[in-house]
């Protein structure tokens, strides 16, 4: 891409529903899917170019101006999430775009990250703006993180954990620390054990326990059962704990979405029906309308997972 920037229409989505957030303003500042991993379970889909190069992908004060439109027609959120299609710290500016938030809204701001670039002062520094930062931890040994994340030339299980200490030591804000399983490759005993370990090092203010609940980038990823993440957070003690499901509906504030906004949600990750009923703030009935008509369409395909059927855009809608 060298210093070209990406062409994007619309840079915010939502707010959807998080499972640790509550209602999310998606800010997404890294064009899809540049990552410095290319996770196993991603639910974004396999990353198309792995890099740890920062880089000024998009027009910072263009995604403003959108976020500035949304409050202004009377958006509500508990967070405004920077994320989104790959890693955000790999965005040169993301110090600048928190700085742009604060001028205009009080909302609070959380940052998604996979923590690899936090052995970076740099980094650190622009991540110490937010209010929460949620960054991942699932392997405590190389050849664990090598399987799962399948990183970037220079990106290390050592880098990240030193950089996710320095940065507890620097930051007084939120660190909430996601743990991601999958079933038969990170949940062995010394695994945990060791993963504990590194936690008590890291002191995160709360660790949560997640699974792939949704469709992964490589089909034979699995999901760790819920009992079974129960007994692990029981294991690991403390402040962790099995994320938990999507807040309620908002009710009728924003019933009168259009179809647009269900693909907008859609193309960010895959959603089931509720998750759009809640995000965009529409009665079932009407999401199941869009939806049949998106499947009809061959935009829309659909994938059972437990009890939940998940809507995703099919990989070569433009
Ligand atoms: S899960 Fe996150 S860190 Fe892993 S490949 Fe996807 S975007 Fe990158």
């Amino acid at each position: 891409m060298g210093n070209v920037r990406a062409k994007q229409t619309s840079y915010t989505y939502g707010p959807v529903p998080s499972r640790r957030l509550g209602l999310s303003l998606g800010v997404d500042i890294v064009p899809a899917k540049i990552c410095t991993l290319d996770c196993v379970y991603c639910q974004i889909g396999r990353t198309t170019r792995r890099s740890s190069v920062r880089q000024d992908f998009i027009d910072i004060d263009a995604v403003l101006a959108e976020l500035a439109a949304k409050l202004k027609a009377g958006l509500k959120a508990d967070y405004i999430t920077i994320g989104g299609s790959g890693e955000p710290t790999l965005n040169s500016r993301l110090g600048d775009l928190i700085d742009g938030i604060r001028r205009l809204t009080d909302i609070r701001v959380a940052i998604l990250t996979n923590g690899t670039l936090l052995y970076r002062a740099d980094v650190r520094t622009e991540c110490a703006k937010a209010d929460v930062v949620c960054p991942t931890l699932d392997a405590a040994e190389a050849a664990v993180f090598e399987a799962v994340h399948r990183p970037t030339r220079g990106i290390t299980i050592e880098k990240l954990v030193s950089g996710l200490e320095q940065f507890r030591q620097e930051y007084s804000g939120q660190i909430w620390l996601e743990v991601f399983l999958v079933a038969g490759v990170n949940t062995g005993a010394r695994q945990l054990e060791k993963l504990k370990g590194l936690i008590q090092r890291i002191r995160p203010d709360k660790v949560h326990l997640n699974t792939a609940v949704r469709p992964p980038a490589e089909p034979d990823v699995r999901a760790v059962p819920v009992a079974m993440l129960e007994a692990i957070a029981r294991q690991i003690g403390g402040n962790c704990e099995v994320i938990g499901a999507p807040p309620a509906a908002v009710g009728d504030e924003h019933r009168q979405h259009a179809q647009v906004d269900v693909v907008s949600v859609l193309k960010r990750r895959p959603c089931s029906v509720e998750d759009i009923c809640t995000g965009l703030a529409m009665d079932r009935t009407e999401v199941m309308k869009h939806l049949a008509h998106l499947q009809d369409l061959g935009v829309v395909t659909s994938e059972r997972r437990g009890d939940i059927t998940y809507f995703q855009i099919r990989a070569d809608t433009p």
